[in-house]
């Protein structure tokens, strides 16, 4: 028995609406509604390893501002986003901050990093 899984492909403003079709042991078999081939990979990935890239703010001591906007440096797997969260959130970092400055390495053991999305200068 086959079953059916619909959802919008995100890899571009497009934004078409993607079906899927997986076999009984969960394998995808067919993808339609893609324009193209990003938009099989991204389904496929959806359906196995659905992943997300991950952003927030980190609160920082001495700096110009009282936080800095971070972000996952590759997408992270959807279902360590909470964990992320939780980690990202207890962390505090000294300025000065250079934008791409890895501030978590292999966060939640997720091989991604959380590195800095800007610039941010110490008092
Ligand atoms: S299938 Fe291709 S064209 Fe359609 S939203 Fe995805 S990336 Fe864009």
């Amino acid at each position: 028995m086959t079953s059916e899984r619909k959802f919008i492909c995100v890899s571009c403003p497009l934004g078409c609406g993607l079906t899927v079709t997986l076999d009984d042991s969960g394998e995808v078999t067919k993808v339609e509604g893609n324009t193209c081939a990003r938009g099989e990979s991204y389904a496929r990935s959806e359906v196995k390893d659905p992943r997300r890239v991950f952003a927030s703010t980190v609160r920082v001591r001495g700096g110009k501002l009282p936080v800095c906007p971070v972000r996952s440096k590759t997408p992270a797997p959807k279902g360590k986003l909470f964990d992320i969260t939780r980690a990202v959130a207890s962390l505090e970092v000294e300025a000065p901050i250079k934008i791409g400055q890895v501030l978590i390495h292999n966060v939640c053991g997720t091989d991604t990093d959380i590195v800095a999305s800007r610039d941010l200068e110490a008092v």
